[in-house]
């Protein structure tokens, strides 16, 4: 049930969302998203920009790529065909060059074009390349020219031509014109010698120019490895040259033979191989100097620098594509590693979060969870634990788990001290109740035994409660309850304890007292048990038994102490003395009383019980007009055993029953045995509580009297007042039978009880025994004396005889005699005697005749 105070509780306590578990999960989880979030759009946006950009550029790149792989790939086929023209010129491969070079010329104009060329920072670059490339087609356009013009293509010919041709046909007219000088018959020795010595220049010459032929021919590779055989043309051209000079030199020698005609032909062959010597000379150092054919060194020195700067272009080109390429390539694993740093970032936040979240899962959940579970264990154990102190609650829903937790285990110490209190307690009389009893006892006995102190236990017994719950109703009952409750407090000092233990028993605990104190406390409540107590408009007068009990004297545990305190309230109120203290003896569970049980058994058997009388007198004649039947036990062992031991043996033993029909019959054989001597005696019999409840007694009466012969008139059967009240149905029903049979009943002890003569109205009785308590002390106790005058009066009003037992001295007798009393028993008429005894006291006691007896009364009265 929820009640103002919860609720205010819940509400007040929520001023911080953010002190809630789930306030800070929202808010973690929110703040975590949105950095997940966050991130994941950087990411995209990232991602997008660098692909977008990446592609551009490969798109790009790839159009570059593609033009310089065209261009590349047209000036290399400009550069095959070129060398197959020069080798082979032919117009095709002319045209086709021409073609391939526009075609390139058309794709670096492209390339100009292109936006990444531009980004890149090459345009100038490739403005360079068009330029050369553009060169380059002029300058193939220059060598075509030089490789169709042969005069342009060699420079050599012009010197064969024009210096070295001559030469030799000047040399081959001269050296003629010398021979056809010197032939002829009747030469002279001399002039056959010159005719011999022109035709060995002639020769010599011939082989010069063979050899140089040779030379030539090789020089333009027409014959294998060109630097071989030219080696070996050029020694032979130096040997026939040196020859010839050496021949010349001869002609020279014979100049004085040689004539006009001779002198001038060595002239002119001297001179013609002079100029073809220097010819040669010239040629062989343009060799030397690779001038000799035009075409290789136009190539080398103009085109193909031109080529190996459209190469360098496109090197270059191709390098910053690479390089372009390595970026973007770069640019994407910087992508990667920047997106792996970022998994590596999310993953320690991850793991962050996770270490944080159990440390925090630990200080603020399972601590408290831990804390929590601790009390209630605690709690389970009944040890009482203030959760606020064992630790912080930082948490709103710890905060109110300990609330939680705490307001309910104040309700339960709360419910458990009220069921406490209520399993401890007597809700009547809010005294504690047999529960505590028990733990008190334990405690009290626990603190004095080492102290060698004692304990007092009083357990106490209402007299007339049932009857006067039963006529009055209980909530009359309730009301003396409480009212007694307070009484028996105010005989209490504040140290004592006292319970109440269900019905209308009572116990007392006096702690660290003496036996006589105990006593003294009961005396207490018996007197003020039997001041009268208003309730309502009634006076009722409830008495008490009390039965004392002493630690460690008659028992050393609670049990013990309880069970005595218990046997000695039952003997208490079974003898109606108002308290007593226990005695084994009269315990039915004490080992002495056990044996003495089986010895019970054995003396009803073998005849040990015997019955003694007491005589009645009538107070008016002095006649001894009956006796009551007492009886007596003497053991082989304990010698005489007292009535007041051995009927609440044989009532406790179940004995009782057997043990009244014994006596009865006993009493009527004697009584029988009176009459037979002619003694007009009635016999008084004694019944328990438990004949009463005997549905069997009237009958045994009923058989007695018939078997004896006596009549109703000489049976007298005496009753207490708490036999009667034990069980009052039974008890009239039985002693209405027995009145009914003529047999007269006798309420005995009356005064020690508690019922008014009035209730007694209702019973069927015809006489009344005033104890011997009232009796024997009336002539000292004026209370006693009221008493038992009012108790003649009113039984005389209600037409009851009155028997005074314990008359013990003449002036009872005597007063008793002015109250009118009917009729005496005591010690002073005589003791209770053996039957033998009685009636030879019977015969004594005609000696003293009532009349003198009554005489000397008149005279004392008077
Ligand atoms: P009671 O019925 O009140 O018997 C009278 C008792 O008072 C007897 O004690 C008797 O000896 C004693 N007595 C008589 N005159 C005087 C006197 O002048 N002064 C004093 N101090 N005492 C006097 P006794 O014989 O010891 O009997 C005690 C009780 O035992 C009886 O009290 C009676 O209640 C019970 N009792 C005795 N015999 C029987 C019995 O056969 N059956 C039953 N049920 N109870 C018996
Ligand atoms: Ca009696
Ligand atoms: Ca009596």
């Amino acid at each position: 049930m929820l009640r103002a105070r919860d609720f205010s509780l819940s509400t007040s306590a929520t001023p911080n969302r953010f002190h809630s578990l789930q306030g800070q999960y929202l808010a973690i989880a929110g703040v975590l998203t949105l950095l997940v979030l966050c991130g994941a759009i950087a990411a995209q946006i990232y991602l997008t920009r660098t692909e977008t950009r990446n592609r551009a550029n490969l798109e790009t790149r790839n159009e570059v790529a593609e033009f310089s792989r065209r261009i590349r790939n047209a000036v290399w086929l400009a550069e095959d065909v070129q060398k197959l023209f020069l080798l082979t010129p032919l117009k095709k491969y002319r045209h086709t060059f021409d073609s391939h070079i526009e075609s390139a010329l058309r794709d670096i104009g492209g390339l100009q074009k292109a936006a990444w060329i531009r980004n890149a920072g090459l345009a100038t670059d490739i403005q360079h390349l068009y330029r050369d490339v553009h060169k380059l087609k002029q300058a193939s356009a220059e060598l075509a020219q030089i490789r169709t013009h042969v005069e342009r293509l060699y420079p050599i010919t012009a010197i064969l031509q024009k210096t070295m041709s001559a030469s030799n046909r000047d040399f081959y007219t001269a050296a003629g014109l010398g021979l056809n000088e010197f032939s002829g018959s009747g030469m002279t020795r001399v002039q056959r010698e010159i005719h011999e010595i022109f035709e060995a220049s002639q020769h010599e010459w011939v082989l010069m120019i063979s050899n140089f032929r040779l030379y030539l021919l090789n020089l333009s590779g027409v014959f294998g490895d060109p630097a071989s055989g030219l080696q070996a043309h050029t020694r032979n051209i130096d040997m026939h040259y040196q020859q010839l000079r050496h021949l010349l030199d001869m002609l020279e020698e014979r100049e004085s033979s040689l004539g006009l005609q001779g002198s001038q032909s060595l002239a002119d062959m001297r001179h013609s191989a002079g100029d073809w010597w220097q010819a040669y000379r010239k040629l062989q150092t343009r060799h030397a100097d690779g001038d000799w054919r035009t075409d290789a060194s136009y190539m080398k020195d103009r085109v193909q620098p031109l080529y190996d700067a459209i190469w360098r272009h496109l090197t270059n080109l191709d390098r910053h594509l690479a390089n372009a390429f390595a970026r973007d390539l770069d640019s994407l694993g910087q992508v990667a590693r920047g997106s792996i740093r970022t998994l590596w970032g999310l993953a320690g936040l991850l793991l962050l979060v996770i270490a944080g979240g159990y440390l925090y899962l630990q200080r603020r959940i399972l601590q408290p969870v831990h804390t929590v579970t601790h009390a209630l264990r605690a709690e389970i154990w009944e040890d009482n634990v203030d959760i606020e102190n064992m630790g912080p609650a930082h948490l709103q829903e710890t905060r109110d788990l300990f609330q939680a937790f705490n307001d309910t285990a104040k309700k339960i110490r709360e419910r458990q001290s009220q069921l406490e209190y209520q399993a401890t307690h007597d809700a009547l009389t809010s005294l504690p109740n047999r529960i505590q009893l028990n733990r008190q006892v334990r405690e009290e006995i626990e603190h004095c035994r080492p102290r060698r102190l004692s304990v007092a236990l009083l357990l106490l017994d209402l007299d007339r409660f049932k009857e006067i719950n039963d006529t009055l109703g209980h909530q009359l009952g309730d009301q003396v309850l409480q009212n007694i409750a307070k009484r028996l407090l105010s005989c209490l000092r504040q140290r004592d304890f006292i319970a109440r233990l269900g019905g209308d028993e009572f116990a007392l605990l006096l702690s660290g007292v003496t036996l006589d104190y105990a006593e003294e406390v009961a005396q207490r409540i018996v007197q003020v048990l039997q001041q009268p107590l208003a309730i309502n408009r009634f006076q009722l007068r409830i008495g008490g038994s009390i039965g004392i009990a002493l630690f460690p004297l008659h028992g050393e545990d609670p049990d013990t102490l309880i069970r005595c305190a218990d046997v000695a309230m039952y003997e208490s109120k079974r003898l109606a003395c108002g308290y007593m203290i226990y005695d084994p003896a009269r315990d039915p569970n004490s080992v002495n009383r056990l044996a003495l049980v089986s010895d019970f058994h054995a003396a009803l058997e073998q005849d040990e019980l015997c019955l003694y009388y007491q005589p009645k007198v009538d107070v008016k004649s002095g006649r001894v007009i009956g006796a009551e039947a007492l009886l007596r036990w003497q053991h082989p062992v304990h010698g005489f055993i007292p009535p007041d031991e051995l009927i609440p043996l044989a009532e406790q033993t179940g004995l009782i029953k057997e043990l009244t029909h014994w006596v009865l019959n006993s009493a009527m054989r004697e009584c029988a045995g009176w009459l037979r001597a002619g003694l007009e005696l009635h016999v008084a019999v004694n019944l328990s509580m438990w004949d009463l409840q005997d549905p069997r007694l009237a009958e045994h009466v009923e058989q007695g009297l018939a078997e004896y012969g006596l009549g109703p008139q000489h049976l007298v059967l005496e009753i207490t007042e708490s036999a009667m009240m034990a069980d009052p149905e039974h008890a009239i029903d039985t002693m209405n039978r027995l009145a009914g049979m003529g047999i007269r009943l006798a309420v005995d002890d009356f005064g020690t009880g508690f019922s008014s003569l009035s209730y007694l109205k209702k019973l069927p009785i015809h006489e009344l025994k005033i104890d011997k308590s009232f009796v024997m002390d009336m002539c000292r106790n004026d209370h006693d004396a009221v008493l038992v005058r009012s108790t003649i009066d009113l039984s005389h009003n209600l037409g009851l005889s009155v028997v005074a037992e314990g008359v013990e001295d003449q002036e009872t007798w005597d007063l008793l005699e002015i109250l009118r009393c009917d009729k005496l028993q005591g010690y002073y008429i005589s003791r209770p005697m053996e039957a033998g005894i009685f009636t030879e006291w019977l015969q004594g006691w005609k000696i003293y005749p009532a009349l003198t007896r009554h005489q000397a009364l008149l005279k004392k009265t008077s």
